[in-house]
């Protein structure tokens, strides 16, 4: 048995047993739609949490033929932490590498709004044409420990506001909830279909945990 220790007072304790045996969870598991903590102290335990999440980002990518795996939340292994991962190339499938951001925040939101695609290893087969910040400023700690503070903008700000709702228990499809255009699947040649919103998603309980 090991721990995460926070060291944080108004943190709680949370124990994992094994990191090895973490697995992507996927809707309708309602953990999903868990606020994470904020990780207290960036222990061994942490750098476990963060190979795991890396792992398991690129053994989708492997099961998957015209996805790309880019970014992961600790909550998607079930960890309801605040630490994300997210790919340093998305344009070459063969740089496997990853930076970690634990208890990342938007700072501010910059920019137009524009509406573009993405996709969730949680929300299996879906995606959604969702309006996000073109830019925003973010504040987080490196593995270290150390703060870092940074600009993101175009898709690397989408992948920061997608992952930061996950550490706040919201997923892609709470945003166009309302939206019957917006819900696409990704066909077999991998191509995107409009899906018919009052069929497939309005009532749809692995969706909305109705
Ligand atoms: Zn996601």
């Amino acid at each position: 048995m090991s721990s995460i220790a926070l060291g944080d007072a108004t943190a709680v304790r949370y124990t994992v047993t094994n990191m090895s045996t973490q697995t992507l969870i996927t809707l309708p598991n309602t953990n999903l739609r868990q606020a994470s903590k904020k990780v207290g102290y960036i222990d061994e335990k942490i750098h476990e949490l963060i190979e795991r999440m890396e792992a398991i980002t690129l053994e989708w990518e492997a099961s998957r033929d015209h996805e790309v795996g880019v970014a992961l939340a600790a909550i998607q292994i079930d960890v309801p932490l605040r630490a994300i991962v997210v790919r340093n190339d998305f344009d070459n499938k063969e740089d496997k590498t990853f930076r970690a951001f634990i208890n990342p925040v938007i700072t501010k939101y910059e920019g137009e709004i524009v509406e573009d695609f993405e996709g969730c290893l949680s929300v299996k087969d879906l995606y959604g044409k969702v309006p996000r910040y073109n830019k925003v400023r973010v504040k987080a700690l490196d593995l270290t420990g150390k703060e870092v503070r940074f600009s993101a903008e175009g898709f690397l700000a989408r992948v920061f506001q997608h992952e930061i709702d996950h550490t706040n228990g919201t997923l892609f499809v709470d945003h166009i909830h309302d939206s019957p255009a917006a819900f696409y699947k990704l066909n077999e040649e991998g191509n995107l279909q409009q899906l018919d919103y009052e069929k497939d998603i309005q009532n749809s309980k692995t969706l909305w945990n109705k």
